[in-house]
């Protein structure tokens, strides 16, 4: 049989980062809500968007590996909750990913990149 739907893909990796620096509360995200547990903001927050860029300083592909597991991650808990109403993924995809996104500088890219 022949079937044009495709398997549900495994869990995205551990939301264990960025590590806790003391003893209070990680800025890593609460499930399903995806809210900060130190400060109650959206995730990635401010503070945990700082301490994941020193995390994985030198390792861009790492941190957008992470970050785009999370967001995958995030539209199955936050569509399960408000399956009729949820984020746009545009809007996900900027909370998540866009951010962390390594950038060349400009005089390395290619013309037709944009
Ligand atoms: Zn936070």
């Amino acid at each position: 049989m022949i079937t044009t739907r495709l398997p549900m893909p495994g869990n995205g990796p551990r939301p264990e980062r960025p590590r806790p620096v003391d003893s209070r509360p990680p800025h890593t995200p609460l499930r399903p809500t995806w809210c900060c547990r130190a400060d109650g903001q959206p995730w990635p927050c401010g503070e945990a968007r700082l301490l994941l860029r020193l995390e994985y300083d030198g390792n861009s592909a790492g941190l957008t590996i992470y970050l785009a597991g999370l967001m995958y991650e995030a539209m199955r808990d936050l569509y399960h909750l408000n399956p009729h109403d949820g984020p746009a993924p545009r809007t996900l995809f900027d909370r998540f990913v866009a951010w962390g996104a390594s950038r060349r500088p400009a005089a390395h890219r290619r013309p037709d990149s944009p």
